[in-house]
């Protein structure tokens, strides 16, 4: 009986009506503007009720927080995060339930650093995104894209060179536990889009071109056809939403924006006219910096592949170039496969290279939120990603100073005081 009774108190924050919370003396990033400004923000029912430069006092039963002048800034966002692709080349195919004890970890970690959502750019079940929502799974919000669409013989087609076609020999054209899906042709592309939309998917993430870390297709590929592009775009648009797709090069970052791709990942090796292309079109390049720079480390990577890598990685920092001449819109993403997700945190001190600390922030903020928002009414959870009036209270009060000092953020564990997400304390070391 005692037990019984624990566990429902265990339970309560999530069922009980949201606790309001008026957070006292701070200083706020909006996630937008790069100066701070002193003032309270009140929280009540998961969304910022007001911000306000003046003192407020608060309503009753608030709980009150002194910020102690501290920096508070959005949650974080990382576009392009994989969960489940951190089981270690070694276990092989382990089955799904070791897949998912992993990905809970993954998940964990990118709470605990900040981040209180997270695109999932193809792998993991749509479900897993709605035990975290339900409270029974630790982790950020999470945007699924479900499972890869590649075409046989494309970057997701990761089989052994003799192993028989999961569909035309073996009956399912999903590789293991539905991380991806082998489609050929306009009507599989259709049915598998969607198949992930009816699973939950909140976008589509396609193989748009050769890869890094499969070993049969040559990097200058151009995968799949232009329609079998539009098929998958058609269906994610019916259903009020987008298509992200990997790719690197000019000719296939071309193909995939002529064809209605509304976010390219990567995009390392695009030419001057093609991010003028992108630019027109208002398409997102959502491009990543460690794991390029980190990826050679991974243990079992072949020579294929580092032959790859050194390929694409050439071309790092003329993006980057390209990016900020043409304003291309970009957020924060990471990348980060094969159980490098400690290092996500290392993203923001390598951006801080190229761009200043405001600009960062705003990319792992608001301008994330952006991209996220292409969902559409596929988003259920409203707006976030900046702290305003009316938006979901995902806040974090931060040690230290991130717009002199970005590297602050390496150390979430110290310098994290406050983690918020929908209103909810995660974390409060004040
Ligand atoms: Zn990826």
């Amino acid at each position: 009986m005692k037990n019984i009774v624990l566990l429902a108190v265990t339970f309560l924050p999530s069922l009980a009506l949201a606790q309001s919370y008026l957070i006292e003396n701070v200083r706020i990033f909006n996630g937008v503007d790069p100066e701070l400004t002193a003032g309270h923000v009140l929280v009540e029912d998961g969304v910022i009720a007001s911000v306000s430069e003046e003192a407020m006092s608060p309503p009753e039963g608030a709980t009150v927080i002194d910020g102690g002048n501290r920096v508070l800034t959005p949650g974080f966002i990382d576009l392009h995060v994989h969960l489940t692709s951190h089981t270690p080349s070694k276990l092989g195919d382990s089955h799904t339930t070791v897949v998912g004890a992993i990905a809970n970890d993954v998940a964990r970690h990118f709470l605990d650093s900040g981040f209180t959502t997270i695109r999932d750019a193809g792998g993991t079940h749509p479900s897993l995104a709605r035990a975290i929502e339900a409270g029974v799974v630790y982790g950020p919000r999470v945007f699924p894209s479900g499972a890869i669409l590649s075409q046989t013989g494309g970057h997701g087609d990761w089989r052994h060179p003799s192993a028989p076609h999961p569909m035309l020999e073996s009956g399912s054209p999903y590789t293991p536990s539905d991380t991806g899906v082998l489609v050929d042709g306009v009507d599989q592309h259709l049915a598998a889009a969607r198949e992930n939309l009816r699973r939950g998917a909140t976008q589509i993430k396609i193989m748009g071109g050769g890869g890094v870390m499969s070993d049969y297709d040559p990097i200058d590929s151009l995968q799949p056809s232009p329609a079998e592009i539009r098929a998958a775009v058609q269906a994610a648009s019916d259903w009020g939403t987008y298509v992200l797709a990997h790719a690197y090069t000019s000719e296939a970052v071309r193909r995939l924006v002529d064809n209605g791709v509304r976010c390219i990942e990567h995009g390392l090796l695009i030419d001057d006219a093609t991010a003028r292309y992108v630019k027109q079109n208002d398409v997102v390049i959502s491009t990543q910096l460690v794991i390029f720079r980190e990826l050679a480390n991974l243990p079992g990577i072949t020579e294929t592949n580092l032959e790859k890598l050194n390929v694409v990685l050439a071309g790092q920092e003329n993006l980057i170039e390209l990016i900020k001449k043409h304003d291309i819109t970009t957020g924060f993403s990471t990348d980060l496969i094969g159980g490098m997700y400690p290092m996500v945190t290392r993203e923001f001190t390598e951006r801080a290279m190229y761009w200043t600390p405001a600009e960062v922030l705003a990319q792992a903020t608001s301008e994330s939120a952006k991209v996220i928002r292409m969902a559409g009414k596929r988003n259920r959870f409203g707006n976030f990603g900046e702290i305003r009036e009316g938006w979901v209270a995902d806040l974090l009060l931060i040690n230290g100073e991130p717009l002199e000092d970005i590297s602050v953020l390496r150390n979430p564990d110290r310098n994290l005081a406050l983690i918020m997400k929908a209103g909810e304390i995660i974390k409060q070391q004040l």
